[in-house]
């Protein structure tokens, strides 16, 4: 019998982690810290506790609503979508964490047991006499003090958290805060020893020892380095992680290929239009993608290109000039990967309207999918 088998039917605590296929990084990150819990399957009863992103966020009000009555529980919520809505969340829970949770959560649950007054309890929202309260915001965590995982559920390591930049599309910033932080090396390293293989979790991998904003290839180079010692296959810059385009160079390339396994880089690049980059807050231009995309083929990386399509205000012209910029790119040997524009919860762009996809620019994307050069979801004939 597997862990994840085992632990579904254990929890002497009765505090439950609500286990799915989409919030195993999260639930890695607190089971750890909240002593005795068990994963669940189901709502037990007890305390259950739930981790969700916006995608997710329908199925399980269902399932908290439709257990209502007949299972005994204090729900709680976190993840990125009660972080960004509580109090439509506390419609359906009664309890949600704000952001991050490692010590929020531990701090909760200890006042849940104690039935005692949760308006002490910073970073969360709960309802008194059936109105939704939030409490102070909580102060950020040093990642060093947290572990990323612990055996036997496991998740890649994550490096830093946090993003000086306020791209108008994303939730990393309103979750985690501008205040970048990052893992220190010899924390790393004690986390890396549990796996054959390394990867991690990094807004932006290439900010690694930085603020965020301007890149310290010295710290990059002595987290490789001091890696590299471990003689195990690194895989950084690349999935589950990104790099911004402003930060690849040809130091910062060849240090990949020197220490890394990975013969890709994973960019953010977004549009090919220079005022829709000014429009959502990239602060980077085009120029700048295409120059990250020709560094990495030059120094032997395949660029994997992120690019938004369909994103508010976008004209034809701007999916046009996105679309020339993915054929330079696979041109010139790099790959695609598209996403049609989501609006999240919580970010400046959660209220307005995807734009519709040009003809032309979906049978183009269409074509190159066919190639094999691009993956994603930008319309209804879309590749994974
Ligand atoms: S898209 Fe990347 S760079 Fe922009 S705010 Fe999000 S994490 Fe930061």
């Amino acid at each position: 019998m597997t862990f994840k088998k085992r632990a579904l039917e254990a929890s002497p605590t009765g505090i439950w982690f609500r286990w799915n296929k989409k919030n195993g990084y999260s639930i890695a990150a607190l089971l750890p810290l909240v002593e005795g819990a068990g994963l669940a399957d189901r709502p037990r009863e007890g305390i259950m506790l739930y981790s969700f992103a916006s995608p997710q966020a329908e199925e399980v009000y269902r399932e908290v609503d439709s257990s209502r009555g007949s299972v005994e529980a204090v729900f709680v919520a976190g993840g990125p979508h009660p972080s960004a809505r509580p109090e439509e969340a506390l419609r359906r829970f009664d309890f949600v964490v704000i952001g991050e949770g490692e010590e929020t959560l531990p701090e909760l649950i200890s006042v849940i047991k104690g039935g005692d007054d949760p308006a002490g309890v910073k970073g969360i929202g709960y309802r008194q006499d059936g109105i939704a309260r939030l409490t102070l915001p909580r102060e950020d965590v040093d990642l060093d003090l947290y572990p990323p995982f612990q055996p036997p559920i496991f998740s890649p390591i994550e490096i830093t958290r946090g993003c000086p930049w306020g791209c108008a599309y994303c939730q990393t910033p309103r979750l985690f805060g501008r205040r970048i932080r990052h893992r220190s090396i010899s924390k790393i390293l004690e986390y890396a020893r549990f796996y054959s293989d390394l990867r991690f979790t990094s807004p932006n991998a290439l900010a690694y020892g930085s603020d965020g904003l301007h890149p310290r290839i010295d710290k990059v180079e002595q987290l490789l380095s001091s890696l590299s010692e471990l003689d195990k296959p690194i895989y950084f810059g690349t999935f589950p992680s990104e790099v911004r385009p402003d930060f690849v160079t040809e130091e910062a390339i060849d240090l990949i290929v020197r220490h890394c396994r990975n013969r890709h880089l994973s960019i953010g690049g977004q549009s090919g239009s220079d005022r829709i980059l000014k429009m959502i807050g990239r602060g980077h231009d085009v120029e700048a993608i295409r120059r990250a995309c020709d560094l990495s083929l030059d120094g032997g990386l395949v660029p994997n290109l992120d690019l938004i399509v369909g994103l508010p205000g976008e004209t034809a012209e701007d999916q046009r000039m996105t679309l020339d910029l993915a054929r330079e790119v696979v041109g010139g040997g790099g790959r695609i990967r598209a996403h049609h524009f989501i609006p999240l919860p919580g970010t400046p762009l959660e209220d307005e309207e995807p734009a519709d996809l040009a003809a032309e620019v979906a049978k183009e994307m269409g074509e190159l999918a066919l190639r094999g050069k691009a993956t994603g979801r930008w319309g209804s004939s879309d590749q994974m």
